[in-house]
């Protein structure tokens, strides 16, 4: 239903601090399931995170030994499920008005819950006196939690360049901190930081926070450091040849501000800037021929020119008659007929026909000088393969994919 860490917890684990509940006890409404349907699982997980135990003690095996550490809770043996009768007595508290099932503490429904003691409110609050409580600092920075400071400051940071960035509305105390993309040069305690780009360091996702004196992170800004990163190309990369343009897009990674101008884009196909047309993020490119292509992008920002994606490209000849059937569980029969460039040379010629798998390993060849060839995949396991059909005329061979499906 739910859990929580106790406040013990806090000092060894700061990160795993907080309270956990199930979407089906958590509020009144909505997916919330009977009968703790009333929001109680959230008062009892939040108690544990102010240090209450349950009612009965905390231990596992049920004891009238075991206390909850309140004086003001009776002695109660193990927990109550449903609803009890009032008063209901157990062998640890045996005389009226007997065990306080109807605390927050217990295991009843929702509904038969209504009460923490004075014990456990004092036990609570506890935890934010001013001087040691373990959750004060929730109190001193409740003002900074709601409004929390702002931070600005350039994007990107440049290695060549350091940037000063500006935080307002900082309690007295605070202190910048960065992650290992950036370093600070002077102070770290003034409103106004010197940022540079961290030795070593050429690109990537910087960033720099306020944090309190007693360490807790106020505010933070995600600042993008030195040259962009295309992480990669999308688009096709199995198709026929022709005249009709495909589409390829540039992905970034990280929180990299924004590039919109074209000219921030640099697209090649093969070298050859003239079958591929820029709109920046974005670019169409023409294969005419059938063969292997090498797409390549790079952008730019006030840092310079960041390293190039790539991605291969295949555009294969038109074929008459594809191989079949496809996809294909047994056998896949490829009828070879005269390549339009072998017919120009008029030639009679063998034919060397492959499959090749996704990792470019060879699985099957033989030669023919026409007619029918056919492939057993029956025990090739299911995925894309790549027939490969050389005319012995042209060097490049035409090319075809294959799914085997069982
Ligand atoms: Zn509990």
């Amino acid at each position: 239903m739910g859990y929580s860490s106790f406040p013990a917890d806090f000092a060894s684990n700061p990160n795993l601090d907080g309270v956990v509940i199930s979407y089906k006890y958590f509020g009144s409404i909505g997916t919330v399931a009977s009968p703790y349907n009333k929001g109680r699982t959230t008062t009892q997980e939040v108690g544990h995170w102010l240090n209450l135990y349950h009612i009965w003690g905390n231990s596992s095996s049920s004891s009238c030994s075991v206390d909850d550490l309140v004086t003001d809770t009776p002695n109660q043996y193990s927990y109550n499920f449903s609803c009890p009768n009032f008063p209901t007595t157990d062998a640890c508290t045996a005389s009226s008005p007997g065990i306080m099932f109807m605390n927050y503490m217990d295991y009843t429904d929702d509904a038969c819950m209504n009460m923490f003691t004075n014990g456990q409110i004092t036990r609570m609050r506890a935890l934010f006196d001013s001087s040691n409580g373990i959750r004060r600092q929730i109190l001193e920075l409740a003002d900074y939690i709601i409004t929390p400071p702002v931070i600005s400051g350039g994007n990107p940071i440049c290695s060549s360049n350091s940037q000063n960035y500006v935080v307002s509305g900082a309690p007295s105390g605070f202190y910048w901190d960065v992650n290992s993309f950036l370093s600070i040069y002077g102070s770290n305690t003034n409103s106004t930081v010197n940022l540079n780009v961290a030795n070593s360091i050429s690109n990537g996702d910087g960033m720099v926070c306020i944090k309190s004196s007693s360490g807790v992170i106020l505010a933070k800004k995600y600042v993008w450091v030195g040259p962009p990163i295309i992480s990669s190309i999308s688009g096709p990369t199995y198709f026929q040849a022709g005249y009709n343009s495909q589409t390829y897009y540039a992905n970034f990674s990280g929180g990299q501000p924004s590039l919109y101008n074209t000219s921030d884009y640099e697209w090649l196909l093969n070298h050859d800037i003239y079958d591929i047309y820029s709109y920046g993020y974005y670019a169409n490119a023409y294969f005419y021929n059938a063969s292997s292509y090498y797409l390549s992008v790079r952008a730019q920002n006030t840092c310079g020119w960041g390293s190039k994606a790539n991605l291969i490209v295949f555009a294969y000849d038109y074929s008459p008659s594809p191989p079949y059937p496809n996809p294909t569980s047994d056998v896949l029969n490829v009828e070879l007929g005269q390549s339009s460039s072998s017919k120009s040379q008029g030639e009679s010629i063998t034919y060397d026909i492959r499959l090749y798998d996704g990792q470019g390993n060879l699985l099957r060849q033989t030669s023919s000088k026409g007619g029918t060839v056919q492939f057993s995949v029956s025990n090739l396991p299911d995925g894309i393969y790549y027939l490969h059909i050389y005319d012995g005329v042209n060097s490049k061979p035409e090319m075809q994919q294959i799914v085997v499906e069982h």
